[in-house]
Order: structure tokens, then C-alpha cells, then sequence
């Protein structure tokens, strides 16, 4: 897996001050996405121990909300094994900070794994559908540039959700985290 950035004291990626993780790779392809760079799944550089324990130290910090997975899309399928083991870790030793993750892919698709994406492994989808309920808030869908609108909180385009992961698998339907 690898990386592009680490951001931190990021305010503008979820509640409060967050750790935000840059992957690379992504299948999208948005019309005007703002982060083409990272599209390469081997762009960047190696997410290694040193990057993990940059995070885990921002983590430990008492002003820190969490952390936000980005990209790219930390669900591309390089992403996929390496994402969920570090989630699980996070939960494990930080269960009071909250994950949030951007992704290219719906809700409804994630966590059905069956309709798309089509040419997935099953495998993948599993694995998705595992980082998917593990997370706090999911930010779903692609970039659609006719649909942009900078006054929108946390995503760049109409179509996209702040979806509250939990509530949203509690009651079967999708639960807005925000408008
Ligand atoms: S899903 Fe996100 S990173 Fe990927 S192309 Fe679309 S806007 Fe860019």
C-alpha cells in the first residue's frame, strides 16, 4: 500500500482536528477530481512503520478527534488488506476516537458486495464490507462535477452522503451523519 501524505490538525476532513491518511490508488476517475496524482495505485511511497507510527502518535493526543482515510481510494484493492488491519488496530487502541473514510464506491453496494463494482473479487468485496462497518462516518460516492457545490460540509459534489455508518446498519436504511 502506499501513500501520498499525512496530514494532521486537519479541519476540514470530519468533526474536529483529525489525522487525515492520503492513499494512493484509485479506479474513478472523476472528471475534475482534485487529486489526479494519486490515481496510481504505485504512486507515492510505501506506507511503512514509520508512517503508522506517525499516526498512532497524532492518535495518542487528547485534541485529536481521529483519523480520516482519504485518497485516491482507500478502497482500491490495493488498499483493501492493509486498510482494514490498521482500522482494526486503531479500534483496538484507540476506541474512543472516531474513523471517518472517503470512497469513490456507494454505501449500498459496499455493504451488499454484490452489484459493483462488477469485475471485483469476492474477496475485495468482503473486505470492503469489513472496513465499511468498522468506520464511523462514510463519505460515498464519485465526484460529479455538474453537481459541485462549495457550500456542501465535507464533500464536493450533491450526490455524495455523510453517511453514519452504525445508525445507517442499525436501521437498515441510510442515516445522514449531516445534510
Ligand atoms: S473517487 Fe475521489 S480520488 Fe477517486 S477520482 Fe473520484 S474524486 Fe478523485
Amino acid at each position: 500500500m502506499n501513500y501520498h501524505n499525512i496530514t494532521h490538525d486537519d479541519m476540514n476532513n470530519g468533526d474536529g482536528l483529525r489525522v487525515v491518511l492520503w492513499l494512493s490508488g484509485c479506479s474513478h476517475h472523476c472528471y475534475n477530481c482534485q487529486n489526479p496524482q494519486t490515481w496510481n495505485p504505485d504512486s507515492g511511497i510505501p506506507f511503512d512503520k514509520s508512517a503508522k507510527q506517525e499516526i498512532f502518535d497524532k492518535l495518542s493526543k487528547d485534541y485529536i478527534s481521529g483519523i480520516t482515510f482519504s485518497g485516491g481510494d482507500p478502497l482500491h484493492e490495493n488498499n483493501l488488506d492493509e486498510v482494514l488491519s490498521l482500522i482494526k488496530e486503531i479500534r483496538t487502541s484507540f476506541p474512543e476516537k472516531t474513523i471517518w473514510l472517503y470512497t469513490g464506491y456507494k454505501f449500498e453496494e459496499l455493504i451488499n458486495g454484490i452489484h459493483y463494482p462488477l469485475d471485483s473479487k469476492w474477496e475485495d468485496k468482503a473486505w470492503r464490507q469489513s472496513i465499511v462497518k468498522l468506520c464511523d462516518v462514510l463519505i460515498d460516492g464519485e465526484y460529479i462535477d455538474e453537481q459541485r457545490d462549495i457550500t456542501l460540509k465535507w464533500r464536493g459534489s450533491s450526490n455524495q452522503r455523510v453517511i453514519d455508518v452504525k445508525q445507517s446498519l442499525t436501521q437498515n436504511k441510510i442515516v445522514l451523519y449531516c445534510n
